[in-house]
């Protein structure tokens, strides 16, 4: 079967979803809703989308723009008004008609939907609301969707359209307050932690309405995210993650998401970059956002005013493990779950499953590979009852020399110059569209789900 679409509307697809791909704040865990005979898609815990880059894009969501319209004068951004670029907008009823058509075809999973600032906020919120309401009630769309609410929106707006989404996102964009005001000035962090709070409350007030009343619709099921750029501005990874912390603390943001700036208008208020977008410090940033999430670790911990980057060489968990040799070895058989938490080779995964095996018998190194620790990097560390896997030293050079010599300390990917991010124009879409070589897209202006 074909896709039977006109060309404004491929045209329109073209622009608004290459305009999209700086976005990377779109995953979907967190919702989980069994399909029903009414309505078409489902979303499954924990989550559609689990095919993210190297660097942690998302991959299976249609990610569009409404508009690649802006009134506002972002630097880092390609659509901001200055930029001489082709402008255009979906209407609500296009949205709906691509997500259901994609979806039918199983290309995607859901809908991850941005928009520049058409006419002004409120404009463009109602515009977002329209989609998302016509999209549940209308098409009777049941599967993920995340929508990021515009900065300056009025909060009524902000709270119907959160009745349909699962996630709602709005971009803090910069670390600092200063680099907003000197890059954005348009958006303050007044207009973009107060829809923050808004969206924290309501979800807190939703939870408690839905133990009362079962029928209470639910309101972003899935909680919120951010977005920060990387490397636009000075801030150091410590001042980034510790904003990140103070965000997951005090709004319970479920993701932070970082994004390697690119610099797409050659502005000259912003770096060049020669070597390219600092991929390998977003893939840091990324390794020490799970340290918070999931191993229990503090910001303080990893990083320090003067310690304030990441090591490029070692993942901050190994580099964590190297400064502090004091605590190891660590007995596999005897530590606590939080103190396996500390070692680098074991996920919080492995220590579960380790805390629930040792229970039964003695664990050995050979039980310890079949429950998935990495054990060329947790052997420096660890001892199974009493025994080191190997006659090594507990020493910081002769551990950290053979760390860096593991090849996955810096993924494939960026050790070979970049990723490629998926395209509706590879695979069984191209036949869908009727596409000969000579109309695909150079890479940098392919389409990115
Ligand atoms: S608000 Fe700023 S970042 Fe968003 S589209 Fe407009 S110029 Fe770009």
């Amino acid at each position: 079967m074909n896709l039977q679409i006109n060309m404004d509307l491929f045209e329109k697809l073209t622009i608004l979803s290459a305009a999209a791909k700086y976005d990377v704040a779109c995953t979907s865990s967190g919702v989980d809703r069994k399909g029903n005979r009414a309505g078409m898609g489902n979303s499954i815990a924990p989550g559609i989308c689990h095919s993210f880059s190297a660097d942690g894009r998302c991959i299976s969501l249609l990610k569009i723009l409404l508009t690649n319209e802006c009134i506002f004068n972002c630097a880092y951004c390609l659509n901001n008004c200055t930029s001489d670029v082709r402008r255009t907008s979906f209407t609500p009823e296009e949205i709906c008609t691509l997500t259901m058509e994609f979806y039918r075809r199983n290309y995607i999973e859901g809908l991850f939907l941005s928009s520049g600032i058409m006419v002004s906020p409120n404009y463009t919120m109602d515009l977002i609301y329209q989609t998302v309401q016509k999209l549940r009630q209308v098409y009777h769309f049941n599967g993920y969707i995340h929508v990021k609410s515009i900065p300056g929106a009025d909060p009524i707006l902000l709270e119907q359209t959160g009745f349909f989404a699962d996630r709602m996102s709005i971009n803090l964009e910069l670390p600092t307050a200063l680099s907003l005001q000197q890059l954005a000035p348009c958006k303050s962090r007044s207009t973009i932690l107060k829809p923050m709070r808004q969206i924290q409350n309501r979800i807190a007030d939703n939870k408690q309405e839905l133990i009362a009343y079962r029928d209470t619709p639910r309101f972003v099921p899935a909680g919120q995210s951010t977005q920060m750029i990387i490397g636009a501005t000075p801030e150091n990874d410590f001042q980034i993650m510790s904003v990140a912390e103070n965000l997951y603390q005090k709004f319970q943001l479920k993701r932070v998401f970082y994004s390697a700036f690119v610099n797409v208008n050659g502005n000259s208020m912003l770096p060049a970059l020669p070597g390219g977008p600092p991929l390998l410090r977003e893939h840091r940033l990324y390794q020490a956002d799970w340290l918070l999430r999931y191993y229990h670790f503090h910001v303080s911990e990893l990083l320090s005013e003067d310690r304030p980057d990441f090591n490029i060489f070692l993942d901050p968990k190994c580099d964590w493990a190297l400064r502090h040799l004091e605590y190891f070895p660590v007995e596999i058989n005897k530590a606590s779950y939080q103190t396996l938490l500390r070692v680098p080779g074991i996920g919080y995964k492995s220590a579960e499953r380790i805390v629930k095996s040792r229970k039964r018998n003695k664990l050995t190194f050979g039980d310890l590979k079949k429950i998935g620790v990495v054990l060329k990097r947790a052997l420096y560390f660890i001892t199974c009852s009493g025994k080191m896997m190997y006659n090594t030293k507990l020493e910081e050079n002769y551990i950290c020399e053979n760390l860096m010599r593991d090849k996955s300390q810096i993924p494939r990917d960026i050790r070979e110059g970049g990723y490629q991010q998926l395209s509706f124009f590879d695979k069984d879409m191209r036949s869908d569209f009727h596409l000969t070589d000579a109309q695909l897209l150079p890479a940098e202006q392919r389409v990115v789900i």
